[in-house]
C-alpha cells in the first residue's frame, strides 16, 4: 500500500495475465492464442493503413467497423458497440448495467477477470458453484431473487462447456429487468451464439471478440451486440473514458479479418479438428476432461497432479495453464495449437504420465 494510492488502487486484486515468454522457442499453449496468422486480407489492411494517414485521429465513431460487423451479423449498427479487446467492452458493461447496490451473479468457477470488475465497481459478486461436472446450474440464474445482473461465458472458461441456447433463454426471460451478459469469447469454436436473440431480448448484451477465431490477439478488438437501449449504455460509459477507442491500424485489420469469411471457417475448422484427435490422445493417456465446445482442452489426471504436469511439460519445452487451488482442483488448461504443435503436446505428454 503506497499513501499516493487512493483508498480504491490500495484495495483491488489485479488480474495477473497468462506468461507471455520472450522465449520464442516454447510451444505456447497457455493463453487461448489461436495458432494460424490472421487472414492476410488483415495483415494487408493493417500495413496499408500504417502507410497513410496515421498521424491522424481515428474515427471517434468506428463507424466502418460498426456498418461491417452490423452486415456480418445481420444486425442495425445501433444493436453494436466496437471496443478495444472484449475486455475493455466488459468493463465498460459491468459499469453501464450493474447496480452496486445489488449482487452481480456469476458461477463459480468462470473467467476470472469478472471479479476483478466487480471490485474495480465495487460490485458484490453472488459466486453460483458448479455442479460436480463443471456445469452451470441454470436454475440458480432463473429463479429471480434480488440481484442485479448476470454475467457468464458460452463457453464457460476455463472449463471449455457450452450451455444451449434454450438455457439462455429460460435466463433471460425469466429477468427482462436486469441485464444478461453472455461473453462469447470462444463461441466460434462449435457453439451456437446467441447473437440471434438480440433482436428479442432488450435485456440481452452478446460480447464477441476478435482475438480467438480471428487471430487477432495482439490487435485488441471485440464488439457487444444488444438492444440500442444497451448499446447507448456502453456509449456512455466510452465517451466518458476515451473518444477515440480504437486505433487507425485496428479499425482497418478488423474490417479486413471480418470480410474474410472463407479464411475463417478454414482456420477454426482446423482448430475444430484438432481439438477433437487431442481430446481422444489425452484421453488414451488416462486424462479425464470436459466436453471442449472451445479452443483449449480442460483436463486432469487420476494419479499426477497438475503442477508436477505442467512443470515436467514446461521443461520439454511445451508451456500450458495449470490449476491446483480449492476452487479448482488439479487441472490443466491446454490451448489448441497446430497439429505439429500439438503432436509435440502429446509426445511430451508420454513421457511425463
Ligand atoms: N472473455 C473470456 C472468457 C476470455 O477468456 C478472454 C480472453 N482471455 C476474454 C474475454 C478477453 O479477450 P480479449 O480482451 O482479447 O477480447
Amino acid at each position: 500500500m503506497s499513501k499516493f494510492w487512493s483508498p480504491l488502487a490500495g484495495s483491488l486484486e489485479p488480474y495477473v495475465p497468462g506468461e507471455q515468454p520472450k522465449d520464442k522457442t516454447y510451444i505456447k499453449l497457455n493463453t487461448n492464442e489461436n495458432p494460424y496468422p490472421p487472414s492476410p486480407k488483415a495483415l494487408e489492411a493493417i500495413a496499408a493503413a500504417a502507410d497513410a494517414d496515421l498521424r491522424l485521429y481515428p474515427d471517434p465513431t468506428c463507424d466502418a467497423l460498426i456498418q461491417e460487423v452490423a452486415r456480418c451479423y445481420g444486425l442495425s449498427p445501433k444493436q453494436i458497440f466496437v471496443g478495444n479487446g472484449s475486455d475493455e467492452v466488459l468493463a465498460f458493461a459491468f459499469a453501464a448495467f450493474f447496480d452496486p447496490a445489488k449482487p452481480v451473479l456469476f458461477p463459480d468457477i468462470t473467467y476470472s477477470f469478472y471479479k476483478v470488475y466487480a471490485q474495480l465497481y465495487r460490485l458484490t459478486p453472488r459466486l453460483i458453484p458448479l455442479d460436480d461436472e463443471f456445469n452451470i446450474p441454470v436454475g440458480e440464474f432463473t429463479s429471480g431473487g434480488d440481484h442485479g445482473g448476470i454475467i457468464l461465458p458460452n463457453p464457460n472458461a476455463p472449463t471449455a462447456k457450452l450451455l444451449p441456447l434454450a438455457d439462455i433463454v429460460a435466463m433471460l426471460e425469466a429477468n427482462p429487468d436486469r441485464v444478461v451478459i453472455i461473453d462469447e469469447a470462444y463461441i466460434d469454436f462449435g457453439g451456437e451464439s446467441a447473437v440471434k436473440l438480440v433482436p428479442d431480448y432488450p435485456n440481452l448484451l452478446v460480447i464477441q471478440t476478435l482475438s480467438k477465431s480471428r487471430s487477432l490477439a495482439g490487435l485488441r478488438v471485440g464488439f457487444a451486440f444488444g438492444s440500442e437501449e444497451l448499446i447507448e449504455g456502453l456509449d456512455r460509459i466510452k465517451n466518458s473514458f476515451n473518444s477515440y477507442t480504437l486505433d487507425r491500424l485496428a479499425l482497418h485489420g478488423a474490417v479486413a479479418s471480418l470480410q474474410d469469411e472463407a479464411y475463417f471457417r478454414e482456420t477454426t475448422e482446423k482448430v475444430i479438428r484438432t481439438r477433437e484427435r487431442v481430446a481422444r490422445q489425452v484421453a488414451e493417456l488416462g486424462f479425464r476432461g470436459t466436453e471442449s465446445r472451445a479452443n483449449f482442452l480442460f483436463i486432469s489426471h487420476p494419479s499426477i497432479a497438475a503442477k508436477d504436469i505442467f512443470l515436467r511439460l514446461r521443461e520439454k519445452g511445451v508451456l500450458v495453464r495449470y490449476f491446483a487451488s480449492k476452487r479448482i482442483d488439479n487441472h490443466l488448461r491446454v490451448s489448441i495449437g497446430t497439429d505439429e504443435e500439438m503432436d509435440a503436446f502429446i509426445a511430451a505428454l508420454r513421457e511425463t504420465v
